[in-house]
């Protein structure tokens, strides 16, 4: 870290940032300009807090030179994390994970045929909701423990590994005893409490991004769960607010190499909130693994047109069945395979 001191600092104010920073147990380095002078923090491993530099008299700006999170960070473990998963199932290796299912378990009838179809086309995993973050309080909140009773179910009948979304800590350890992937929604991504609590869960934890998140926000987030002990994070790219409404969010595709450089995290994409429109759901995903996914998210449901949440971007079965076989194609080209 450099500090950037003002034109205007005075002897005394310089004195007391290299004061901060040795009592903060790093070392200092001056650095005399011709117009201005800095202060070098030498020992940062990134866990060190700008906001009390800026804070003090004479400082012009901080300017990082190392990142400002640590454990998830790929200068610090350039080897990838792979994340293993119950079912004999991983995340972050050659392999690409397909996790498939619908927004909401609605039924058992619902939610078994839409398992045994995205099993049929190859999905290792289900991810549906059980209790939905939705954006009006009278759409449809999910079935609450009733839809993790199901997803039991399904896991016990067809070996489908689970994902499932916690909302808030009260419903986290429910949550977590039932999920093989505890997922916390992009809503709920700066939700710290929540973060320190999925850390210590003891399942892996699935962070989607936030809409309005930069990459920074997102492994930062990630660094909570993290730093309270789970290493098993699987970050995803689910779109990011724009200015253009013709879909519902706009799907960062850049986020997927660019998080690839930064952390030694895998990394998803999740095309279906990423567009809202189960016409640009292909090809997304189709780009999503050409650009370096370890895995997506994809809404697919027996039934889209009678679907409680999210069915005008959930995938027809059969639609599902060949985007499939054009995604084990894509992976073969970029030198990987599909789980
Ligand atoms: C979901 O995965 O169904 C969901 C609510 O996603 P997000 O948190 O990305 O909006
Ligand atoms: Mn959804």
């Amino acid at each position: 870290m450099l500090i950037l001191l003002r034109s205007d600092a005075s002897a005394a104010d310089r004195a007391r940032v290299a004061a901060l920073i040795a009592e903060l147990g790093f070392e200092v380095r001056h650095i005399p300009g011709r117009q201005r002078d800095a202060l070098a923090v030498v020992g940062n491993d990134g866990r060190l807090d700008a906001a009390r530099f800026t804070a003090l008299s004479g400082v012009e700006e901080v300017v990082h030179l190392t990142k400002p999170y640590r454990m998830v960070a790929r200068e610090w473990r350039p080897e990838p994390t792979v994340v293993a998963i119950p079912g004999g199932i991983s995340i972050g290796g050659k392999a690409v994970l397909v996790v498939a299912g619908p927004c909401s378990v609605e039924s058992e009838e619902q939610i078994f045929r839409t398992a045994r179809a995205v099993q049929a086309a190859g999905a290792r995993a289900l991810r549906a909701g059980a209790f939905k973050p939705r954006t009006s309080p009278y759409a449809f909140q999910g079935l609450g423990a009733a839809g993790l009773a199901l997803l039991a179910a399904v896991r016990k009948e067809t070996g489908l590994a689970i994902v499932t979304e916690a909302m808030d800590e009260a419903g986290l350890e429910l949550v977590a005893e039932v999920a093989d992937v505890v997922q916390i929604g992009a809503r709920n991504m700066q939700n710290f409490a929540l973060l320190k609590r999925a850390g210590r869960a003891g399942k892996p934890v699935l962070l989607k991004r936030g809409p309005h998140a930069t990459l920074t926000d997102l492994l930062l987030s990630a660094e909570y769960v993290l730093s309270e002990g789970n290493p098993n994070v699987i970050l995803c790219e689910r779109g990011i607010r724009s200015f253009d409404s013709t879909t519902r969010n706009l799907l960062d595709v850049n986020a997927i190499p660019a998080v690839k450089s930064l952390s030694h995290l895998p990394i998803m994409a999740d095309p279906s909130h990423g567009t809202g429109k189960r016409a640009l759901v292909p090809a997304m995903a189709r780009a999503a693994v050409a650009a370096g996914a370890d895995g997506l998210l994809i809404e697919v449901h027996a039934d889209p047109e009678a679907a409680l949440s999210d069915g005008a971007q959930s995938l027809y079965p059969e639609q599902f069945a060949s985007l499939m076989d054009e995604l084990r194609a894509i992976a073969r080209a970029v030198g990987r395979e599909i789980a």
